[in-house]
């Protein structure tokens, strides 16, 4: 059984402004850079994806810390007339490391296909960066018995195309449709039994290394009080965080949860 670091991100979404998300970045280093050692990380791997516009502030400070900062989306393409979109170079022109794909808000609200959130995973890998792919299932998906068909299919499509080596620098975050934003969280036997299956169809594509070593997140209103019941289940690697990530205290209490 494979030893994996959880991974705890703050997606900030469209909140904050420059002085607030300095703020939470600042605190959110404070506590990780104190309960690291130099050369040795916290115990989780921290990530913060802050808006576009503050991406690369926010780098300023987290760029010597043992805290990493990431963006929320990426087009597919390298350069050219795409008006209001950001390559993979331009994001880690300003120091990102690591970026969200199909996101349940960049599907259902701007309209995603599966198909587009495997052209973006791709491109991410292919440019340097680590992904973070998002699936999960909507509530009518879930009560009609289709979660885990759902789940699988936004993995083949999402991971369409990707090797096993390039599997190293991806991370699964499964998170409900149902669950995000709404404060109602998957219970952790529920979030536990799709974990397992989306372990199991990594496995199916590319085999048990990496399918014992990738980290797969759970998502849907985590907070400092459900988090440590989370993150016992066995298949469950730490967090992608929203609301509760908006403020240093819960996010902090969080990544305690998860050490
Ligand atoms: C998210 O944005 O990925 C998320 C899980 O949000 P929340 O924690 O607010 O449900």
């Amino acid at each position: 059984m494979a030893n994996r670091t959880p991974i705890i991100g703050g997606n900030w979404k469209m909140h904050t402004d420059l002085e607030s998300g300095m703020r939470i970045a600042s605190e959110v280093i404070d506590y990780v850079d104190s309960i690291s050692s130099e050369d040795a990380p916290a115990g989780a791997d921290v990530v913060l994806y802050p808006p576009f516009p503050y991406l690369q502030a926010i780098e300023s400070i987290t760029g010597p810390s043992h805290v990493q900062c990431g963006a929320q989306d990426l087009w597919i393409e390298e350069e050219g007339a795409f008006t209001g979109e950001v390559s993979a170079s331009m994001l880690k022109d300003v120091g990102a490391s690591m970026v969200l794909t199909g996101h349940s808000e960049r599907r259902h609200i701007v309209g995603e296909s599966d198909e587009l959130v495997g052209q973006k995973t791709k491109r991410a890998l292919d440019s340097g960066l680590a992904v973070t792919l998002c699936v999960g299932e909507t509530i009518n998906e879930r009560n009609a018995g289709n979660t885990l068909d759902v789940v699988c299919n936004q993995l083949s499509k999402g991971l369409d195309g990707i090797s096993a080596d390039a599997m190293a620098n991806v991370v699964i975050a499964y998170e409900p449709v149902w669950a995000i934003g709404t404060g109602h969280t998957a219970s952790p036997e529920d979030a536990q039994e799709v974990h397992v299956a989306i372990r199991a169809h990594v496995e199916s594509v590319h085999g048990s290394d990496v399918s014992n070593n990738i980290c797969i997140q759970y998502g849907g209103s985590v907070k400092p009080e459900n988090a440590k019941d989370l993150f016992a289940c066995p298949d469950i690697d730490g967090a992608l965080v929203g609301g509760a990530s908006l403020t240093a205290d819960s996010f902090n209490a969080i990544i305690e949860a998860s050490l």
